[in-house]
């Protein structure tokens, strides 16, 4: 039975609901440091990531230490409005299914433990998310905003607020929480229709999110309120989806919407839940999800270049990075010539990022490069970069013998065990290895976009993926 409290004091429900408030909030710029903190080894010998509690990152309840990008962090209060939900949602340890005491703020409690922190300064910001109230989703989120109006008229606070929209809310309450929030989010959860339906029976992709997320790009883009970017969250590995799947929607929320920030919680089963059975998703696939992520919105990767990252599953290779992936499919790129190559080509060589090109590209202007240990100070990662570039004194082994030697550097797990890492991924992303069926659908008859489509990546959606689902990976041409 769920009971909610509203008799505990506010610093209680803080406790309470700051646990309950997920991690996506402001950027993550040093993903790989990050998921190394984070992962946590577990008994199969995967590991794992808990979403729902980071206490290295939270030095007091309701405090979060949040990445900005550029480097460093701020602290934001991470709370609830409310755990309470009245939703179904299979994944979600605040849906109705989960028997536990909830909790509940008031508006005016809400705003003056926020105002008294920040006075404090004990934090820089505010990330706001809830559960929906029996009253509804528009009516959630206009508490929301109320408290969010509270904040900013009455206590006088104009720093960062992110705040997340209700699925399902209307147009006035969004224009409202526009007028207010620095960032605003809805939750996608998953990448197409049918997932969707299987996750969270009681929404509505086209009607209850995307609506919402255009409604926001258009204020957004209209410049009439506060808010300067939206963003979403997916729950991976829980429904009918691949990497593709995924990579597919997030190109066009970046496209057509210009999303900020995609996060990716790695599913994880609740007690009581529809999906207490259901295998975790193991932090790896999260992890190649933002890897892939960054290829695409900071690197900018083409599409096609992406698509050549996943198996004919739609996968990505969980224990190789989708950079050197893509690098070993295209054998021709390589070696590149560090004192003369452009700074796309910089960009696609493993072990080198925007900021290592860019001092490349500056340094080589004032000498020749010509050591490890000047790459090194630049920020190259030699281990990575070894095989792929080539300058005075070296020269990496021809293409054919590199991906052979890479493979078997690398090479973690039997051939077996691999084979087992992809039959159980695919099983816990519940992806059919069957081609997918393709051809025109009825529904995208007359559309320009796919922007709002709900069947997008659906079977026979012709746009089910921009991504081309690439070949099989070099480790498993290599295997077979
Ligand atoms: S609507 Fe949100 S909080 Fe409610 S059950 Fe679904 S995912 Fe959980």
């Amino acid at each position: 039975m769920v009971v909610i409290s509203t008799e505990p004091d506010r610093f209680q429900k803080l406790e309470a609901l700051s646990t309950m408030a997920t991690d996506d909030v402001l950027g993550r710029p040093d993903p790989v440091s990050q998921f190394r903190r984070d992962l946590r080894p577990a008994s199969d010998g995967r590991t794992y990531r808990d979403p729902y509690s980071r206490p290295e990152k939270n030095p007091m309840p309701g405090i979060y230490k949040a990445s900005i990008p550029g480097g460093g962090t701020i602290p934001l209060m991470r709370t609830m409005f409310t755990d309470f939900c009245m939703m179904d949602c299979h994944f979600c340890p605040n849906s109705h299914w989960v028997p536990r005491r909830r909790f509940a703020y008031k508006v005016d409690e809400l705003a003056k433990t926020f105002a008294e922190m920040a006075e404090r300064q004990m934090v820089n910001g505010l990330f706001l998310s809830s559960g929906i109230m029996g009253s509804g989703a528009s009516r959630t989120t206009q508490k929301m905003v109320e408290t969010v109006e509270a904040i900013r008229k009455r206590h006088k606070f104009t720093g960062y607020i992110h705040l997340k929209v209700m699925p399902g809310t209307s147009q006035d309450i969004v224009e409202a929480a526009h007028r207010l929030g620095t960032r605003l989010s809805v939750n996608i959860e998953t990448p197409t229709d049918p997932g969707l339906q299987q996750l969270s029976p009681m929404k509505d992709l086209k009607r209850g999110i995307l609506d919402q997320m255009s409604w926001i790009d258009r204020m957004a883009k209209a410049k009439t309120g506060e808010t300067v970017g939206q963003a979403t969250q997916m729950i991976v590995g829980a429904a009918e989806e691949s990497d593709a799947d995924i990579l597919g929607r997030i190109t066009q929320l970046y496209g057509d919407w210009r999303l900020k920030r995609v996060y990716y919680v790695p599913f994880r089963p609740v007690r009581y839940t529809p999906m207490e059975e259901h295998t975790p998703t193991p932090s790896e696939r999260e992890y190649r999800l933002y890897q892939m992520d960054w290829l695409k919105r900071v690197y900018r990767f083409e599409n096609s270049e992406i698509g050549l990252a996943f198996d004919s599953r739609g996968l990505l290779d969980l224990d190789q990075d989708p950079k050197t992936v893509i690098a070993l499919e295209n054998p021709e790129m390589f070696p590149v010539d560090i004192n003369s190559a452009d700074l796309p080509t910089l960009l696609r060589t493993p072990g080198i990022g925007p900021i290592s090109a860019d001092r490349i590209m500056r340094q080589r202007r004032r000498f020749t490069i010509s050591s490890w240990q000047d790459l090194k100070t630049m920020g190259v990662v030699p281990k990575k970069a070894r095989g792929f570039v080539v300058m005075p004194g070296h020269r990496p082994e021809p293409a054919r013998q590199l991906r052979l030697e890479l493979l078997g550097h690398t090479e973690p797990r039997s051939s077996v065990d691999l084979v087992d890492v992809k039959r159980e991924a695919t099983k816990s992303s519940g992806v059919s290895s069957a081609p997918k069926p393709t051809g025109a659908h009825g529904d995208c008859a007359g559309r320009d976009s796919c922007a709002g489509c709900p069947m997008f990546g659906s079977p026979g959606h012709p746009g089910g993926s921009p991504l081309s689902v690439g070949s099989p990976t070099v480790r498993e041409k290599v295997l077979a």
